[in-house]
């Protein structure tokens, strides 16, 4: 494009230019190069989607306002920065904001969907996750995935290369954590199910002393290396005497100290608050073990949980 413009520039400039000839050239052949850097279609390559400048995995927290991300209703692109592995099947996936300073814009509960259209069908795939990170990281996001062999987002993300771009769109889901809404939580999560769990625990441990909410959590796990993010939950737990987490386990290894077997009513009666005013009960997880909670806790006099939740619901399931 540049030499063909040359060329043309060549035979109909003057030999010997003066300034009325030469500075309109001058602006045109200024304007041809910024389009041609700027407009994709100028470009022989194919289009690719807008790029985000590199961006090193973490930042401090500057002065600087920070910018919520997401948009609700459109697709954006974030280019995977890493991904390391947590367990047999389970990896994290950091995803760049376009600036260091810019944060994702998530409320404490809501999640967020992964897209992409599948090449074998054309179709649309998308899928919900609930970030591991929250606005107080700047410049990127963490999304845990634990990844199913049959999974379509699940092997989609698997074969991304750093660089790639991740469709995202949020926030979604009805439940926003506003300190002051219980003054206890009880959680039962399973598996993956604990991510959205962890998004609520750190909110309210961020806003202590103010934050005064008291929280259970029921982990159960299959294997005890099905048990993802156990260091962060254990130490979260001992710093702050306001949040219990208990483990179970239906293969469990010698030595083991949590339950063993199923979650069951006897332990959400032990473990968790009792159903009176002030308590809400939080769960996610697969949806054989929702079931199976949801008849636990009606059973120990919770209010029946909505098939579509509401925010403030008593038994708010994920
Ligand atoms: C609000 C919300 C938040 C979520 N947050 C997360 C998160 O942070 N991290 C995360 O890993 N997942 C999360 N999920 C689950 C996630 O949305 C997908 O369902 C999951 O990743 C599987 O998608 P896939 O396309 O890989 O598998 P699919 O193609 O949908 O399923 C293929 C196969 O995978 C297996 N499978 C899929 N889901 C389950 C399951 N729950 N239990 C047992 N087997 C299953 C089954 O064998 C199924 O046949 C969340 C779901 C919801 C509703």
């Amino acid at each position: 494009m540049n030499r063909s413009l040359n060329i043309e520039a060549q035979g109909l400039l003057p030999t010997k230019p003066d300034n009325t000839y030469f500075y309109p050239w001058l602006l045109f052949v200024v304007v041809a190069f910024y389009y041609w850097i700027n407009h994709e279609s100028w470009h022989s390559h194919p289009a690719k989607s807008t790029p985000v400048p590199p961006i090193t995995p973490t930042h401090p927290a500057t002065s600087l306002k920070p910018r919520p991300i997401l948009d609700p209703d459109n697709l954006q692109d974030y280019p995977l920065l890493s991904k390391w592995d947590i367990s047999h099947n389970v990896t994290v996936f950091r995803l760049g904001l376009p600036q260091p300073t810019d944060v994702l814009g998530l409320p404490s509960g809501q999640h967020i969907a992964l897209a992409f259209t599948d090449p074998e069908t054309g179709k649309v795939v998308a899928r919900s996750y609930t970030p591991i990170s929250t606005d107080d990281d700047r410049g990127y996001f963490d999304v845990l995935v634990k990844l199913y062999p049959d999974g379509l987002m699940s092997k989609h993300l698997q074969a991304l290369q750093v660089g790639d771009l991740v469709k995202a769109r949020g926030p979604k889901g009805a439940m926003v954590y506003k300190p002051g809404m219980c003054e206890r939580i009880g959680m039962i999560a399973g598996g993956s199910g604990v991510t959205p769990m962890l998004q609520i625990i750190k909110a309210v441990l961020a806003q202590r002393p103010t934050d005064t909410t008291q929280i259970d959590l029921i982990y159960a796990n299959r294997t005890f290396d099905d048990i993802v993010l156990k260091d962060v939950l254990d130490e979260m737990a001992e710093k702050d005497p306001g949040f219990k987490v208990h483990y179970v386990l239906s293969q469990a290894p010698e030595n083991w100290t949590g339950s063993i077997g199923h979650v069951t009513k006897a332990m959400i009666k032990e473990r968790l608050p009792p159903a009176q005013a002030g308590t809400k009960i939080m769960l996610c997880g697969p949806a054989g073990m929702q079931d199976s909670m949801k008849i636990y806790l009606e059973e120990l006099g919770f209010d029946k949980a909505r098939l579509v939740p509401k925010r403030d619901d008593q038994v708010f399931c994920f």
